[in-house]
This record gives structure tokens, sequence and C-alpha cells, in this order.
């Protein structure tokens, strides 16, 4: 698990998006860089406590972050905690996941 998220960043307008799009809603533009965002706010979380056909599922928790550069994602969390907290960004193998941040 690295830290961080890494967003597509439009190399016209400077748009930021997450996941990578083809085409920037912006400007029109197909031509991608880089940018990251390390902290974001949660605001909502959710528990999936059933995946068909998995018989050894354990609920996991899931999450909207607004993210301090402002793209609303998805995350997965470790544990469950309330709307408002501040997190942390990182990636695990290519998804996101949200901790919980001890100082905002
Ligand atoms: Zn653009």
């Amino acid at each position: 698990m690295t830290p961080g998220l890494a967003l597509a960043k439009c190399t016209v307008c400077e748009a930021t998006y997450f996941p990578m799009r083809l085409i920037c809603a912006a400007c029109g533009s197909a031509s991608w860089g880089e940018d990251m965002v390390h902290k974001g706010t949660l605001e909502q979380m959710t528990t999936v406590r059933h995946a068909a056909g998995r018989a050894d599922w354990q609920p996991r928790f899931i999450a909207c972050v607004r993210t301090d550069k402002g793209q609303v994602i998805n995350a997965g969390l470790e544990e469950p905690f309330s709307g408002g907290t501040r997190v942390a960004l990182f990636d695990r193998d290519g998804s996101p996941i949200a901790r919980k941040l001890a100082n905002g």
C-alpha cells in the first residue's frame, strides 16, 4: 500500500480526475499528466454485508471521500467511521483506501 492517490491531470487546462478519463470533460484534450492527492474528508459510508457466491465474505466498508483537490471518489475503509472525518488516502494495488487521520 503506497501513500497518496494518483490523479489524471489534463496537461492543457490542469483539471484533475479519478479515475482517469479518455477525454478531459473541461476542455476536450486527451493529453494527460499525473498529480497526487494525499488527504480528503469522508462524506458517506456503507457496509457491504454480502457478496454473491462468496461463502466466506466478511463485512467491508466503502466510502465516498471528497479529496482535498475536489474529486469525489469511492474508497475502501479498514474500519468504519462517521461523515466529516478527515482521512489519509492510499493506493492498494490500484484501489483507493482511506484511513482516519489522527490530527486532521
Ligand atoms: Zn482539460
